[in-house]
C-alpha cells in the first residue's frame, strides 16, 4: 500500500514514510491509494474475532511492509487495551463509549497507535524526531499521554489559551519530560495554521525531524477505523446501524467512511457539530466556506477549516450527491446541547457529555418518525467537562482518582501570540 498526496504534487510513498513525514511536502493530506476491501465472511461473523485480530484485520493492508506483523500485532494490542462498550441509552440510540483509556477520549487511539509506530520507525535513528501538534482540547494529553518518556521524541502541543477545559488543559502541561505546552492566545485553528507553517518552513525542517500527531497523520487517522468495527461487533438489530459522529476535524467520521467502504455495515452517517457549521452548510448549499472557529461548550469541535473533510470528498470522488446521499451534518447550539445533557440524565439516568450531546441531539432528530436505530460515537468522558456538565445536570459527578490527582500539579506552559514567528523562534531556539 502507497500513500499518495492530494495536492498530486508529492511523490508516491508507504506507510512509514507517511506516518513520519505527517504532511506531504505539497501540503497535501496523505491518502491511501485504495481502500481493501474485507472478505464478507469477516463481516458476518465479526463476532466471533477478538479485538486484537479485528485490530490486525483491519491495519495490516495500510501498514503493509512498513511494520512486520508481531510487532503490529503487539502496538494493536497495546493500543486497545481497554473497553470499548456499546452502551444502550434510549429505544433507539446507544453510545459506544470511547472514552476509557488513559485520558478519557477517544483520541487515545490513534495517538497509541501513532506514538508506538513512531518510536518504532525510530528505533535505529539518532536524531530525534519533534511531534508539533496543535489541539482544540483531547489531543494534546492524548498525544502527550502516548509519548511521554519516549526516547528520541520531543513532543510540542499548541493549544488555544483559555478554550481548553480545566481538566483537558492539566493533562497536556503537567506532565513534563519530553513534553512542552505551547498556550496560543487565539483559536484551535490558528494552532492549525502555525503547525502547517511549520511543516514547510525550509529552515525548520532543515534543523528538525518534525511530524505532525494530527489526523492529518495516517497513523493517528486510520486506526479510529477499529472502533466502528467494535460497535458492529455488540450491535445485536438486524438492520445495519445509523453512526452519529460528533465531529470538529472531521477525522473521526472520515475513518468510520473509510471503514464502511471497507465493508462495514452502515445505513448513514450524521456529523454532528456545533456552532461550528462550515460542513453543514456545504451540504446544503454546496459552497464549502471555511470560517473562523467560534467557542462552544463542546470546545473539541471548535473548529472553523476541518482538515480531514478534503479526504471525505476523496473517499465520494467529490461526487456532491453521492456524498450527500451518506452523509448528513447539523449543526447544535449550545443551549441544545445543554437541554439534551439535562433531558438524557432525568429520562435515562445517562450522563452525556458535551460532545456526545451534540451527537445525542443530532441522531435523535434525523430518528423522529423513522423505524432505524443507530448508535452515537461517546468520544469523551463527562468528567473532563465537570464546569458545564454539573450545573446542567445539577448534581456533583464522581471524579475519578487520576483525574483528582491532576488537580494538584502545576500547569506549565509557554504563552505565545498566534504568530508563526514566535513558533519557529522557539523551535530553532530548543
Ligand atoms: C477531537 C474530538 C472530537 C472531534 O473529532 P474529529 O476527528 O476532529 O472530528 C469530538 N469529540 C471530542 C471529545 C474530541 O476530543
Amino acid at each position: 500500500m502507497l500513500y499518495y498526496s492530494l495536492n498530486h504534487q508529492s511523490p508516491k510513498i508507504n506507510f512509514a514514510e507517511a506516518a513520519v513525514k505527517g504532511q506531504a511536502p505539497d501540503k497535501g493530506l496523505y491518502f491511501p491509494e485504495y481502500i481493501p476491501t474485507l472478505p464478507k465472511e469477516f463481516i458476518n461473523h465479526i463476532k466471533s474475532y477478538s479485538k486484537e485480530e479485528i485490530g490486525f484485520t483491519i491495519m495490516k493492508p495500510y501498514v503493509a511492509e512498513s511494520i512486520d506483523n508481531n510487532t503490529l500485532q503487539q502496538i494493536i494490542n497495546e493500543t486497545i487495551n481497554f473497553n470499548f462498550p456499546l452502551v444502550k441509552i434510549s429505544e433507539n440510540i446507544a453510545s459506544l463509549e470511547l472514552f476509557h483509556g488513559p485520558t478519557l477520549a477517544f483520541k487515545d487511539i490513534g495517538a497509541r497507535f501513532m506514538s508506538r509506530c513512531l518510536g518504532y520507525f525510530n528505533r535505529n535513528n539518532n536524531k530525534e524526531i519533534t511531534v508539533l501538534v496543535a489541539t482544540s482540547g483531547d489531543t494534546g494529553g492524548a498525544v502527550a499521554n502516548g509519548f511521554l518518556g519516549v526516547d528520541g521524541v520531543n513532543v510540542v502541543i499548541l493549544y488555544p489559551s483559555k478554550k481548553v477545559s480545566r481538566v483537558q488543559e492539566l493533562q497536556l502541561t503537567t506532565l513534563g519530560k519530553n513534553i512542552t505546552a505551547l498556550e496560543v492566545e487565539g483559536t484551535f485553528d490558528d494552532c492549525q495554521t502555525m503547525v502547517k507553517q511549520a511543516f514547510s518552513d525550509n529552515d525548520l525542517n532543515k534543523k528538525l525531524s518534525l511530524t505532525s500527531a494530527n489526523s492529518i497523520n495516517v497513523a493517528r487517522w486510520l486506526p479510529q477505523q477499529l472502533y466502528y468495527f467494535f460497535a458492529y461487533q455488540q450491535w445485536i438489530e438486524n438492520e445495519a446501524p445509523i453512526i452519529c459522529v460528533p465531529s470538529g476535524n472531521f477525522g473521526n467520521i472520515c475513518a468510520g467512511i473509510v471503514a464502511h467502504i471497507s465493508g462495514l455495515p452502515a445505513n448513514h452517517f450524521i456529523a454532528a457539530c456545533n456552532a461550528n457549521d462550515v460542513v453543514p452548510n456545504y451540504l446544503q448549499t454546496e459552497q464549502y466556506q471555511p470560517k473562523a472557529a467560534v467557542a462552544t461548550i463542546s470546545n473539541a469541535m471548535d473548529v472553523g477549516n476541518p482538515s480531514n473533510f478534503i479526504r471525505i470528498m476523496q473517499l465520494f470522488n467529490h461526487q456532491f450527491n453521492q456524498l450527500k446521499n451518506k452523509l448528513s451534518s447539523v449543526s447544535v447550539t449550545d443551549s441544545n446541547t445543554k437541554k439534551t445533557i439535562h433531558s438524557i440524565y432525568k429520562k435515562y439516568k445517562y450522563i452525556l457529555d458535551p460532545h456526545g450531546a451534540v451527537a445525542y441531539k443530532a441522531l435523535e432528530d434525523y430518528l423522529k418518525n423513522k423505524n432505524e436505530k443507530g448508535f452515537i460515537l461517546g468520544t469523551a468522558h463527562p468528567v473532563k467537562f465537570p464546569e458545564t456538565v454539573e450545573e446542567v445536570i445539577n448534581q456533583k459527578i464522581d471524579i475519578p482518582k487520576d483525574v483528582e490527582r491532576l488537580f494538584n500539579l502545576k500547569k506549565e506552559s509557554i504563552l505565545m501570540q498566534a504568530d508563526f514567528k514566535n513558533l519557529k523562534e522557539y523551535l530553532i531556539s530548543k
